[in-house]
């Protein structure tokens, strides 16, 4: 039976269970008893069970109240019945004891469907065979990277082969991280763990082997791991898919590789807002205003999505911390932006570039426009057209493929990411796939280059899967072809760019600013966050964040001897 529907099926049968004492409360219960039902079925539908985790499942579910309570009894019922409650004392009474019910209806739901899991599993078997070991009798695909691309190349590949073939993925880290909601972890919105969602349990019949590549023999179909560890320096591939995203270039200037932090990562992130904390303490105790000032000065080189983004996040994350700093004056903190163009956000039209802009300056981002980035010393960063004091840079201006591309026998465009033809198969080469960041996808209709995003990379997944399923069951290859949904982008303090391409008129875009496109932007990228608790982490991280400041707790230490040794010289020099 197809493990979605058994899910439901039980969901539905605890949904029913937890539910029935819904059935004895007051006139209104059938309604919710429905709820209970189709709540139940969904999120057991959603949600895979684990074995013996009892405590998880029950707090899981218990948490998935909250939501429901809101929607159903907060909006849904009031809304259908026209008794809508008053958000007065009295009202709230009348909210709270639904909440209550609602949080123990989620608790009997996760403890009873973790019951009826393992019933089901002991009568009928696991819903799917574990992944299994690579067998030299099934087609091997191996994908390199666990990105958007290579996660989602996966998971179609499960989709329509199941174990039919053995399908491995290879990635440095052991989880997806959603780049989108990175400048979310950096602003101390969102814990990393929001927006990372690990790869061996979300991709049930992958083999998944945590290692870097560090080469690739194409004569013998080997990948090359490095270490030994235990699943061997080796991997056999008669299918292997390039998914290996990129890096920042900084355009050969080595100081500014040496000083500056990247933002491309999760611990990225993490360090970035650990800085950001520690210039507000080491400022908080300085006596001259010069060094404040400079502590207190965040530069962001880059005027793209990126840094755009993590230049507003920034902004909020260091006025909301700053109450907690009693010694610091407001006029001494600066979040900058630096780009080489007269406007930033080159993807988005220019009016709402212009709009973004003017919001950002409003909440007192400066702009450097027009000015390159030329060289960092500790303590001062040089622009094509002056100097800026400041303790903190952050390097978002430019990326390249990845570099382990360019040390492979593969054809490469100058940028040195992999070039593919129009079914995105590399020339040349027999059975080798690309997508994604780290190569050169040219749309097969418009002729134009694909640029280097999560939604082009999504949908090369979803062509390069049914590629190779076609090339098992030898028929033609299809082309890719997408059109972007459009672009988004948050400026900070609730307000957002949304440009989005009108269904069916691909020409045509609709255009959107301020909290309606902010409330656009949650709402697409909560959706597109992979797993219902990450959903529903991400969705109770906001609503707090509405109630309450900012975290300043350091959770790393920034002066110690690590990989990033000349970044945390910059503050020890301070
Ligand atoms: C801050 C930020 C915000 C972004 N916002 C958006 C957005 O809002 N919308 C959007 O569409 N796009 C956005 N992007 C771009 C998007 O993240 C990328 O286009 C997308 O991740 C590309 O997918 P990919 O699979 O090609 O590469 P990636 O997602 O980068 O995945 C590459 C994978 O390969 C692994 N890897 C690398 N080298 C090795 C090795 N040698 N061995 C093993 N594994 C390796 C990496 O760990 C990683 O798992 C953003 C990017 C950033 C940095």
């Amino acid at each position: 039976m197809n493990r979605f529907i058994r899910r439901g099926f039980l969901g539905a049968l605890a949904g029913s269970a937890a539910g029935t004492p819904l059935l004895f409360l007051g006139t209104t219960g059938r309604p919710e008893f429905a709820v209970a039902i189709v709540a139940g079925s969904m999120y057991a539908a959603c949600v895979p069970p684990d074995r013996g985790a009892y405590a998880d499942s029950i707090m899981a579910a218990a948490a998935l109240g909250i939501p429901i309570w809101g929607i159903t009894s907060v909006i849904l019922l009031p809304v259908l019945s026209g008794n809508h409650m008053a958000w007065n004392a009295v009202g709230m009474q009348g909210h709270f004891a639904p909440l209550v019910g609602w949080i123990l209806f989620g608790a009997l739901l996760g403890g009873i469907l973790q019951i009826v899991s393992e019933i089901a599993e002991i009568r009928y078997g696991p819903e799917s065979a574990p992944a299994s070991p690579p067998t030299s009798d099934l087609t091997r695909i191996v994908i390199l990277g666990g990105g958007f691309g290579g996660m989602k190349a996966a998971a179609y590949l499960e989709e329509e082969l199941g174990s039919s073939v053995s399908i491995s993925l290879v990635s440095d880290t052991n989880a997806l991280l959603f780049t989108p909601m990175l400048a979310e972890v950096a602003g101390s919105s969102l814990e990393p763990s929001h927006i990372s969602v690990p790869l061996r349990s979300s991709l049930r019949q992958t083999h998944f082997v945590r290692g870097r590549v560090t080469g690739v023999d194409f004569e013998r179909r080997v990948i090359v791991l490095d270490g030994t560890g235990t699943e061997g320096r080796e991997l056999h591939y008669d299918h292997v898919i390039f998914a290996l995203g990129a890096v920042s270039n900084y355009l050969g200037l080595k100081n500014v590789e040496r000083l500056a932090f990247d933002f491309k990562t999760l611990l990225d992130a993490i360090r970035i807002r650990n800085h950001v904390i520690e210039m507000f303490e080491q400022a908080d105790r300085e006596t001259d205003p010069g060094i404040r000032r400079q502590l207190l000065t965040f530069v962001i080189a880059g005027g793209g999505f990126a840094g755009v983004e993590l230049a507003g996040a920034l902004n909020d994350f260091a006025h909301g911390i700053f109450p907690d700093y009693r010694n610091l004056n407001i006029e001494e903190l600066c979040v900058t932006l630096v780009h080489s163009r007269d406007r930033i956000l080159p993807e988005l039209s220019e009016t709402l570039a212009a709009y973004a802009l003017e919001k950002m300056k409003q909440r007192g981002v400066a702009f450097r426009l027009g000015a390159r980035l030329v060289d960092a010393q500790p303590g001062l960063v040089t622009l094509s057209d002056g100097q800026i004091s400041a303790e903190t840079l952050v390097w978002t201006a430019g990326t390249a493929p990845n570099p382990l591309i360019r040390t492979l026998d593969l054809p490469t465009d100058a940028r040195g990411a992999i070039t593919v033809d129009s079914t995105l198969a590399v020339p040349g080469h027999w059975r080798v796939w690309a997508l994604g960041d780290c190569a050169a996808v040219t749309d097969s209709e418009t002729k134009k280059p694909c640029p280097p995003t999560a939604q082009f990379a999504l949908r090369e997944a979803a062509t390069i899967a049914k590629n190779i399923c076609a090339a098992l069951k030898s028929k033609p290859a299809i082309d890719f072809h997408f059109r972007s949904l459009g672009a988004l982008c948050v400026v900070g303090h609730q307000t957002a760019c949304a440009e989005l391409t009108v269904p069916f008129v691909p020409t045509r875009s609709l255009r959107f600013s301020g909290l309606l496109a902010w409330f656009i932007w949650r709402g697409i990228y909560v959706s597109k966050l992979p797993g219902l608790e990450r959903k529903i982490r991400v969705l109770m991280a906001w609503t707090l964040e509405l109630f309450f400041p900012r975290d300043i707790i350091q959770t790393i230490e920034l002066g110690g001897k690590d990989a990033h040794g000349d970044r945390a010289a910059i503050i020890r020099n301070a």
